[in-house]
């Protein structure tokens, strides 16, 4: 039996190409890309094409569609938080956020995540498999096929891959999906309004630089040393400070954009005056910027936030050694929106 492609995934060019490979009119693949971006999911509504098209369509293309699994909705502000199921019986979480400038969706790019980081939930329940460029597009579609049901004015304007997985393993669907949430046939989401968050696969960063897309890169910190790091990110034994600030300093001059350092801070760990000290060594003198964030306590850690007191005393230090420090807004702090949490209670229950 000869697979199916997946149209989602394509570029509309290539979806022209296929088309007229099987004798179909190129203007045909305007017309199937406008009923995706309706919230259309099955080539039998799309009313503006011939009948046997629409089946011949049928027998040659797949259109991902996920189920909706469930969604929580913080009480506190509009942060809801979704679990969706893959056509293969997968699970995957992803975040809707609202802010002043707009909705930013939060998204996965892999089924689970093989990065080991102490502090996530997302590692715990395993790793099954990336994700297809189409199944991190259709978090955004799902999302707005929701919310657009109250709201029909709805619409995402920012894209955070921060959700289940590390994107750079993921790293050719990834680009694709960048490429393709950008192009005004589809979401025409900016690439100055995407973040790519990374754990430190550093040949993969490099990578990115060269690709010249201004997407705001993002870095898993929470360690200012080799020794801490490597007890908190497996990944630093493989790719240490050494490596990954260089190349992370490569990225901001190639790129122009400055990087985010992610730093959650834990009560005892790495919130010392020690660890402010190396921080600021590390950091100062180049464009970056440091986020901080309350580690968040979940039950498969023995991780403690500390105080507000002291997360303020922690980002005062650092901006009196020159850097630029914030500290970032919880939202849907009642519906724990750290990625993981979901998909693996959906696991344990599988069982
Ligand atoms: S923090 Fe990110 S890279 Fe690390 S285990 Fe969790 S999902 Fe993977």
């Amino acid at each position: 039996m000869t697979q199916k492609t997946e149209i989602l995934s394509l570029f509309p060019e290539e979806l022209r190409d296929l088309l007229q490979e099987r004798g179909i009119a190129g203007y045909r693949a305007g017309q199937i890309y406008a009923w995706f971006y309706r919230g259309i999911r099955s080539f039998e509504e799309m009313t503006d094409l011939p009948r046997d098209l629409r089946s011949r369509l049928d027998a040659d293309f797949t259109i991902e569609s996920f189920r909706e699994e469930a969604c929580v909705a913080s009480r506190l502000d509009e942060t809801r938080k979704y679990l969706f199921t893959l056509s293969d019986g997968e699970y995957v979480e992803s975040v809707l956020l609202s802010y002043k400038h707009g909705y930013s969706v939060c998204l996965s790019t892999q089924a689970g995540c093989r990065m080991g980081c102490r502090f996530c939930a997302s590692t715990g329940a395993g790793f099954s498999r990336n994700l297809r460029p189409s199944e991190i597009l259709e978090q955004i579609a799902a999302i707005t096929r929701e919310r657009r049901r109250e709201d029909p004015s709805f619409r995402v304007s920012h894209v955070v891959l921060m959700g289940i997985g590390e994107p750079l393993d993921n790293y050719e669907n990834v680009l694709r999906f960048l490429k393709l949430v950008n192009r005004k046939e589809g979401f025409g989401i900016s690439f100055r309004n995407i973040s790519l968050s990374t754990c430190g696969l550093v040949p993969r960063i490099r990578d990115l630089a060269k690709e010249d897309l201004p997407v705001t890169l993002s870095v898993s910190l929470h360690a200012p040393n080799d020794a801490l790091r490597d007890s908190m990110m497996p990944v630093n034994k493989r790719y240490p400070l050494e490596e990954l600030i260089p190349a992370c300093r490569d990225y901001t001059r190639k790129t122009g954009r400055r990087i985010s350092f992610e730093y959650a801070l834990i009560h005892g760990v790495n919130d010392t005056d020690r660890c402010a000290g190396e921080l600021i060594a590390l950091l100062s003198g180049w464009m970056n910027h440091v986020n901080l964030i309350p580690v968040n306590e979940t039950d498969e850690t023995a991780y403690h936030a500390g105080t507000r007191k002291e997360l303020l005393a922690f980002q005062s230090k650092l901006e009196r050694g020159g850097l630029n420090a914030t500290i970032r807004r919880t939202l849907g702090a009642d519906i724990a929106a750290a990625c993981g949490q979901l998909r693996r209670k959906k696991g344990t229950e599988k069982g």
